[in-house]
């Protein structure tokens, strides 16, 4: 029997009538002959709903706890998905993240998935059950609960996938799959018949939403092929998948906007061998991810550094650099929130020049001024103004003829 894998997101079991919704889809996959596990995500809303309490409750919650919290927003759809389909007959059985065997290692709310013991799955598909299991939490070697980070039911998905040998994996959303930019944002923006691994993750990692980075990541390192789909129709959707030469003909495939971004200033420091080793040493043990890195060119021996971090890890950054200044020069840092990061992606960019120009022009005819710039072999990313970043999508959008190239 085939092996399938859904994924159902926020929206898509949004209220008892979406989650029924799914249950009938869920149970016409099943009655096709195939064997069906179907991870699924907090209704949309619960999550933010729940991260607000903890915060009314404590300023600074503890990431054990919040982990211990969020999990439960996956654990509600889930139970009531297999309530919906043992109400149309279906044989059902919902999993918890640690009861389905998902381990992680102990960082707490960005935990990564380190195993997966797919033996209790395997078992009840033997068994003629479809699995539903709660998205975005595993469990860590201590017992504790842990979450993946936002949005990271695609990851668990993506990984059960791969631990089950799935002949294919679906992920289920709000819009038709993926587009050439934000389809709420850019109006004329395309839906892509498909995509490879590597520019999905250029933009999975600058802000487009629908797909969580490192499921991405995860998919392109065993090599998953999935579908992004929508749950409110049966369009076919977007196939994300390994390279294949033709894919280079396109040179931008997307755009996208990333409004959760902070730029930290760590500015006065030493321009000396060590400065930028000992400012992201204390980054990375706190765990904060820095993305784009700019050192201007050192006078008299003083330098500044500016990167730009998760806007939940600004205030993190900065406490962290805090103790480390005396170390490299006794500097100053500052943060600026009221910025957005613009990317433009594609595979063909490899072997065609002249996007940076296009761009860089489109956006100074327009008067947006470019704060940071920062190049990988797919990706053109920039920092500008908050205000301007919706504005800039379009404009490059149309400057590289999206809504009318490519696939
Ligand atoms: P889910 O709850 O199903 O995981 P998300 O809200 O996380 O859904 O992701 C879907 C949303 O991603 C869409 O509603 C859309 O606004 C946004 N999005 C951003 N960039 C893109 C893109 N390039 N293509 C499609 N959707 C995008
Ligand atoms: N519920 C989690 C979130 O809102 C995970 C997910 O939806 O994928 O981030
Ligand atoms: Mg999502």
């Amino acid at each position: 029997m085939p092996r399938i894998v859904q994924k159902y997101g926020g929206t898509s079991v949004g209220d008892v009538e979406r989650i029924k919704k799914v249950a009938e889809r869920i149970k016409s996959t099943r009655d096709s002959g195939n064997e069906l596990v179907v991870v699924v995500s907090a209704r949309a809303g619960v999550t933010n709903e729940l991260i607000a309490r903890a915060k009314a409750v404590s300023p600074h919650p503890s990431e054990r706890e919040l982990d211990q919290l969020l999990a439960v927003g996956e654990q509600e759809t889930c139970a009531l998905t297999a309530m919906a389909l043992h109400g149309l007959g279906v044989e059902a059985v919902s999993y918890t993240g640690a009861q389905a065997g998902i381990f992680t290692d102990k960082v707490h709310t960005k935990a990564k998935i380190k195993t997966i013991n797919a033996a209790p799955i395997e078992k009840d598909l033997k068994a003629g059950r479809v699995v539903i299991v709660a998205g975005f939490q595993g469990i860590n070697e201590d017992g504790h609960v842990t979450t993946f980070g936002r949005g990271a039911s695609d990851l668990s998905a993506i990984a059960l996938a791969a631990a089950l040998k799935a002949d294919r994996c679906e992920v289920y959303t709000d819009v038709d799959g993926v587009y050439t930019a934000d389809p709420r944002v850019v109006k004329n923006a395309r839906k892509l018949e498909e995509i490879s691994y590597d520019e999905m993750l250029e933009l999975a990692s600058s802000g487009s939403k629908v797909m969580m980075s490192r499921s991405v990541e995860f998919a392109k390192k065993y090599n998953v092929v999935f579908e992004v789909r929508s749950s409110f129709n049966y369009n076919p959707g977007t196939i994300v998948k390994e390279e294949v030469a033709y894919m280079e003909k396109v040179v931008v495939r997307g755009v996208a906007v990333d409004k959760d971004q902070a730029k930290v200033i760590v500015s006065n420091i030493l321009d000396k061998p060590g400065s930028a080793a000992r400012v992201f040493r204390a980054l990375a043990d706190a765990n904060v991810n820095v993305d784009m890195i700019v050192q201007n060119v050192g006078r008299h021996g003083i330098a500044n550094l500016t990167f730009t971090v998760p806007q939940g890890d600004s205030h993190k950054a900065v406490k962290t650099l805090e103790p480390v200044l005396d170390e490299i020069g006794g500097g100053q840092v500052a943060i600026h929130e009221h910025v957005a990061k613009l990317s433009v992606v594609g595979v063909g960019m490899k072997t065609h020049s002249g996007v940076a120009a296009t761009l860089f022009q489109t956006l100074a005819d327009a008067g947006i001024n470019i704060e940071l710039i920062s190049t990988s072999e797919i990706k053109i990313s920039i920092v500008i103004d908050l205000d301007r970043a919706d504005e800039a999508a379009r404009l490059a959008h149309d400057a590289f003829h999206l809504e009318s190239l490519g696939s």
